[in-house]
């Protein structure tokens, strides 16, 4: 333990120091209350024993500026050591930053009891420090697992609800564009009973990959909508811009080349209904949201493995 002693007295300085390096601890001296700063600037040291009259500033002030040096969760004992012994020095000792005040003279016993409880409130401090940050990070990580999809490791459903309702907020206040793309692997249903279940959750797996590379800007936002859906958010996207990346998607996921004899089109492929809006004052996203489920039908209508644009003026 290193012990900050502020003490004007040389005398009291020197037998203070003898009392603290018999019970094993280093010592940091300072004989007025700038070096006592500087000297704790420079030093860190574990606990301050601190003189309340000093030549230059008082205990008090050297209190306050140290309390001003500590950051957000840091934390060091300070026990006033005065002859000035009126509650009010005491309460103003405790007010300044101060934790504790020991009369002069101090005794040894009563010194180096004061010095162990603060060690054991340093050590109960620290490992709270400890817990917290490790709840810290658990919560980070909870907060990542309730957000992604156990499956496919891209957004869940809950997350992309949370997603849409803001950036349909925000596309309202800043009046832009909101683009969503709902995706459907084709004959779905077909493929697992070709291949088996597990075939088909690899290939779910694959398919979210091939959607979540294909974006591009860190506002784009991909999620599993549920089953064999996929959708997609593109913020500040008009309807000409999101064609562009369903298309892109639509290819990526050929690209995979995961073959589906089941299937007229001999591999996977996704259907994908698109939207774009400029949120009117009332507009709720759920209209978002069903104009691209009826492009999806559209395309799944038209022959699957497509792109359709939908075409109501709300949402198209
Ligand atoms: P369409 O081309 O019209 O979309 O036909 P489809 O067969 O894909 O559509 P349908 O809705 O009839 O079937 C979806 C299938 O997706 C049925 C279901 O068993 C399968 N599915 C949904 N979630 C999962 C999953 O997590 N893993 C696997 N392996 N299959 C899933
Ligand atoms: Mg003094
Ligand atoms: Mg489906
Ligand atoms: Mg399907």
């Amino acid at each position: 333990m290193k012990i900050l002693i502020v003490e004007d007295s040389r005398s009291n300085l020197l037998v203070l120091t003898q009392y603290v390096e018999r019970f094993g601890a280093t010592v940091l001296p300072a004989e007025n209350g700038e070096t006592a700063v500087a000297s704790f600037a420079a030093g860190r040291p574990d606990l301050v024993l601190l003189d309340v009259v000093l030549p230059d500033i008082d205990g008090f002030e050297v209190a306050r500026r140290i309390r001003g040096m500590e950051h957000d969760g840091e934390w060091t004992p300070i026990i006033f050591l005065s002859s000035l012994g009126k509650d009010e020095d005491i309460e103003q000792g405790i007010m300044a930053g101060g934790d504790d005040y020991l009369h002069k003279p101090v005794s040894e016993v009563v010194l180096g009891a004061k010095v162990r409880a603060m060690g054991r409130l340093i050590q109960m401090r620290s490992s709270l420090v400890t817990l917290a940050s490790k709840l810290d990070v658990a919560n980070q990580e909870l907060q990542r697992l309730s957000a992604s999809d156990g499956l496919t490791g891209i957004a869940n459903r809950r997350y992309f609800d949370e997603h849409i309702a803001r950036e349909w907020r925000r596309a309202r206040r800043n009046a832009s564009s909101l683009a969503l793309m709902m995706c459907d692997v084709d004959h779905f249903k077909l493929f697992n009973d070709t291949y088996g279940h597990q075939a088909g959750d690899d290939c779910l797996r694959r398919v979210a990959g091939a959607i979540a590379t294909s974006l591009e800007r860190g506002s784009d936002m991909a999620a599993r909508y549920g089953g064999e859906e996929f959708s997609v958010v593109l913020s500040e996207t008009t309807i000409g811009g999101a064609l562009i990346v369903a298309e892109k998607i639509r290819h990526a996921v050929h690209a995979l080349q995961i073959p589906h004899a089941a299937s007229s089109l001999g591999r996977v492929t996704l259907s994908i209904g698109l939207a774009a809006a400029v949120p009117e004052l009332n507009d709720p996203y759920a209209t978002l949201i069903a104009a691209a489920d009826r492009a999806l039908y559209q395309a799944k209508h038209n022959g699957r493995d497509r792109v359709c644009r939908a075409s109501t003026a709300s949402a198209g």
